[in-house]
């Protein structure tokens, strides 16, 4: 894998590809810096070698047009702070007024370009687009893992111009470490914990994960359709009738790969689907008409936390409970504890995929667990193993 620290950028101008995708807020402040500090440690190594960083992302989904909301010159202020460089900005990505910018650009200097996407050329992967692109910099570096599983002239056509002169950015480089760390070299026992609202979604994710781990736990709303496909019966729980035969194609699959399936035995029932509703632990086959299964329950936590804690890879994708309801997230909070408890104890665990971070971090796990995907859909298409254009652009 050819990372940053191949290239030695004295007297270099770095094209970097960052995600800085950040939301902001009605006056155009940025409310979470995450991304901006997730490329920090590539972008000093370039200033540190005495190089000079060009930066290009997107923000928002402009659709190939010009947008002042969706403009990166609302994140110079925020980036040069956190940084602790001045960031200069370019009102345009391509041009003359790109190219006179790039040019200018001295050692330890940064250039964050506007947004790729005001532009329709960066989505649609166009090779024009992209080579006008690559005239700005000598070396470019991928570091935006975010938008990884895109073919877009920033993130993959690109490359084709900077032969030998490419590389992975540290971010994607850790990201890339951390999954092949789960579905390649990974500890065993390898326990996958899978959560989430629905079975449909994590189909391709569980297909291919089946051939490399040991165990498998299934929580959250995909629980129902697997009770109710083998005869229990699942009151009002979220179910999703359609994929009972796939769920028991799953577990036969499972069976014949020698992974053992952990499937919550009793779990917290509501009257209601609200914070507020009434309550009681029931068992997963035995759920009464008129309530439904919202969070994990305790003899079901046990039963996890026998497997997770014999567990030296772990890997976490999806809530196992309405972890936004207070009153539903007490299993998600205790899966949390428990992977917590196996990585002190030595295991690497990876959190990953859709919408687990946000639990992660709403819980504060994330300095608890081995690493946190900073990619939704291009972790979720890592664990379907796909190779991402991403990627494949700097490895082949
Ligand atoms: P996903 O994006 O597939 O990981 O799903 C996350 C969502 O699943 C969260 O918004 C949870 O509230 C939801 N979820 C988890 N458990 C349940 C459940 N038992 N019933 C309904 N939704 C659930």
């Amino acid at each position: 894998m050819t990372t940053i620290d191949d290239f030695n950028f004295d007297g270099k101008k770095a094209l970097v590809r960052v995600d800085f995708n950040v939301p902001l807020n009605e006056k155009f402040e940025v409310t979470d810096t995450n991304r901006i500090e997730a490329a920090r440690p590539t972008i000093l190594k370039i200033l540190e070698d005495g190089g000079s960083a060009i930066l290009m992302s997107h923000l928002g989904r402009p659709k190939g047009k010009s947008d002042p909301d969706m403009s990166l010159k609302h994140l110079v202020d925020k980036a040069s702070e956190i940084l602790g460089v001045k960031v200069n900005f370019v009102a345009d990505c391509i041009g003359e007024e790109a190219k006179a910018a790039a040019q200018a650009l001295k050692s330890g200097e940064i250039l964050l370009l506007e947004n790729l996407r005001f532009h329709a050329e960066e989505e649609a992967g166009d090779a024009g687009f992209a080579k006008e692109l690559s005239e700005l910099g000598d070396i470019y570096v991928n570091d935006a893992f975010g938008t990884a599983h895109r073919a877009h002239a920033s993130t993959t056509i690109i490359a084709r111009y900077f032969e030998g002169s490419k590389c992975f950015g540290y971010l994607m480089a850790k990201e890339i470490a951390a999954i092949k760390k789960v579905m390649e070299t990974g500890e065993k026992p390898v326990t996958a914990v899978l959560g989430g609202a629905k079975v449909s979604s994590k189909i391709t994710i569980i297909e291919n994960i089946l051939d490399k781990i040991d165990h498998l736990i299934i929580g959250g709303g995909m629980t129902y359709t697997f009770v109710k496909a083998r005869g229990g019966k699942v009151g009002d729980s979220i179910c999703e009738d359609d994929k009972q035969e796939l769920a028991l194609e799953i577990l036969e699959k499972a069976k014949s790969k020698g992974v053992e399936v952990h499937l919550p035995v009793d779990v917290v029932a509501a009257d209601d689907f609200n914070n507020n509703a009434n309550t009681k632990v029931v068992s997963v086959d035995e759920i009464p008409e008129g309530w439904q299964g919202l969070d994990a329950g305790p003899e079901t936590l046990e039963r996890f936390k026998e497997v997770i804690l014999k567990s030296r890879t772990i890997l976490w994708n999806g809530p196992v409970g309405v972890f936004e309801m207070p009153n539903f997230a007490k299993g998600t909070i205790a899966v949390g504890n428990q992977i917590d408890e196996a990585t002190k104890a030595g295991a690497f665990s990876l959190v990953g995929g859709g919408d687990s971070v946000a639990a992660v971090k709403q819980f504060g796990f994330e300095d608890k667990v081995s690493y946190v995907s900073t990619g939704g859909g291009a972790m979720l298409e890592s664990l379907e193993g796909k190779t991402l254009p991403g990627i494949a652009a700097i490895t082949d």
